[in-house]
């Protein structure tokens, strides 16, 4: 169905026929026999509009079991350039089911529906991306004495599990799901209960595109009774966690339990250094994406803008011009600005800005809960700006997660440099400048996993990806993304 069919036939039924229910376990969709489902939400309206199951930690096993025997009898051993035909596939399969996946993804998470298309179009890249690197996994050899042969190989970790979190469900399952593959490894994801369809969908346009029954296998439900028994199952050798800092740790100590490796790529409070000499139309438009898009439900959002004093009042001014001017509506009318997720986290944004006033904040714009202007339903936080904010007020220091911009004012550069590491996250950092030597002297300096040079969110699946300090550890994407997937051997030999 095409998404205009996709949008009329949700309008007319307030659901979509083409939800799966059940997890998908051993290539197919089933529902286990305690028959237990919950809701998810249309986050543009606040209404329910599909079931899912609640898995249980019995459905849990049944995944791990799963992925355990096709790991050991038909995937580790697959000749890599038959995992990149699938993988091929695969990038090929969600292009054609583009309009599905895209619709699927804006009414779950609320996003609009034009980023939405670009996640499903960002997933469909990264199994190309890896299905090109199957088969270039290549090992070393090693300088010994003349009677010794030295050399190394990269064999797949096997059973991996994969925890995802509501802002970008296709996008995170995606970049798990294609390096893990590719390196031999089989995969149990845990996507969040408030997002659950996309990944049920990527499974089957796996399966559909000739993937061995098991290799991929994804359990829905809670946090509590499926991602805990996930993490602590000792049929599990590696863990990719995304999500919040909180639940990042107690995955690492359940990791920690069985001693099994885990990659964890957590929250963030990304600074955007703006200095006087950029040019003001760049970074301007990369100030508002970085904090507007996904309503800035995004991890690396540029949740503070770090500008040098002598622009300031110009920069702010021309900024709630433009944050005025965004149109918010629900996601499938294609809005700037869609939804937040829930109810519940739309209560925790406005407790940040609550607690603000309370102490005085100078609101430059917006800072109240409001609705869909055409429907007047929905979970939605104006976008807002703060100015002035001191660096240890808790709006420069904690991870909001909404569309609410931080402003803070630097005397000059390397002012800007110690507010932008004066931070327990380092995740992202974004610098606008015309001066190259400047720029970069920054982004040595900067602790964050990565920096983006005037444009925010650069880079693409080639690039690494992931967190310093308290943002998390290990790194996805890019070939290091697959190596996390990878145990090395070496191998030495005496040959005389
Ligand atoms: P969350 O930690 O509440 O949930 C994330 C996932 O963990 C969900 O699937 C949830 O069901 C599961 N979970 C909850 N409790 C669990 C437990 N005890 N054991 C195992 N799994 C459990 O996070 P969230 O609110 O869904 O996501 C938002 C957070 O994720 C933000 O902090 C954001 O910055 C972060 N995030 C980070 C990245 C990154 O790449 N660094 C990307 C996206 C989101």
């Amino acid at each position: 169905a095409s998404q205009q069919d996709l949008i009329a036939e949700y309008e007319k039924t307030g659901t979509l026929s083409a939800l799966p229910l059940g997890h998908f376990i051993d290539g197919a969709f089933s529902q286990p026999s305690h028959n237990r489902t919950m809701e998810s939400f249309d986050p543009g309206k606040g209404t329910a509009f599909a079931r899912f199951t609640a898995g249980t930690s019995e459905d849990v096993d049944a995944a791990v079991l799963s992925s355990r025997k096709a790991f050991e009898t038909v995937w580790r051993d697959m000749a890599p350039i038959e995992r990149a035909r699938i993988l091929q596939k695969t990038a090929e399969l969600i292009l054609t089911n583009l309009d599905l996946l895209a619709v699927v993804e804006s009414l779950d998470s609320g996003k609009p529906l034009q980023e939405a298309i670009g996640d499903v179009r960002g997933a469909a890249r990264t199994f190309e991306y890896y299905a090109g690197a199957c088969d270039k996994l290549q090992g070393d050899s090693f300088p010994l004495a003349g009677d010794y042969i030295g050399y190394s190989i990269h064999e797949p970790v096997g059973v991996t599990a994969h925890i995802i979190p509501w802002n970008f469900p296709i996008s995170t399952a995606a970049r798990g799901f294609a390096p893990a593959l590719a390196a031999g490894c089989t995969v149990v994801a845990k996507p969040a209960e408030q997002t659950p369809f996309t990944a049920l969908l990527l499974a089957k346009i796996l399966s559909d595109a000739g993937l061995p029954d098991g290799v991929c296998n994804v359990v829905t439900g809670t946090g509590a009774e499926t991602g805990a028994p996930l993490t602590q199952h000792q049929g599990v050798d590696h863990i990719t966690f995304t999500g919040s800092v909180q639940t990042g740790k107690s995955v690492m100590k359940a990791a920690a339990d069985d001693v099994t490796r885990v990659v964890l790529e957590l929250g963030g409070k990304s600074p955007v250094v703006v200095l006087a000499d950029c040019d003001k139309e760049q970074a301007l438009n990369g100030v508002m994406g970085a904090i507007f898009e996904n309503a800035g439900q995004i991890c690396s959002a540029g949740s503070r803008l770090v500008i040098e004093k002598s622009i300031h009042e110009e920069f702010v001014s021309e900024l709630v011009k433009r944050t005025k001017a965004l149109k918010i509506g629900h996601g499938l009318s294609q809005p700037e600005l869609g939804p937040v997720n829930s109810a519940e986290h739309l209560e925790k944004i406005a407790g940040f800005i609550d607690r603000a006033k309370d102490r005085g904040a100078r609101i430059a714009f917006g800072g109240n809960v409001t609705t869909d202007p055409a429907t007047g339903k929905g979970w939605f936080f104006e976008p807002t700006i703060v100015d002035a904010v001191p660096a240890k007020d808790e709006l420069a220091q904690e991870e909001i997660f909404g569309p609410v911009l931080t402003v803070q004012v630097a005397d000059d550069a390397d002012q800007a440099l110690e507010l932008a590491n004066d931070c327990q996250y380092g995740l992202v950092a974004g610098i606008y400048t015309s001066n190259f030597a400047k720029a970069h002297q920054l982004a040595r300096k900067i602790d964050a996993g990565q920096i983006y040079i005037n444009e925010y969110f650069a880079g693409g699946i080639e690039v690494p990806f992931g967190g310093n300090k308290k943002s998390g550890f290990g790194r996805e994407k890019g070939i290091e993304g697959l190596k996390s997937y990878c145990k090395t051997k070496s191998i030495a030999a005496k040959i005389s």
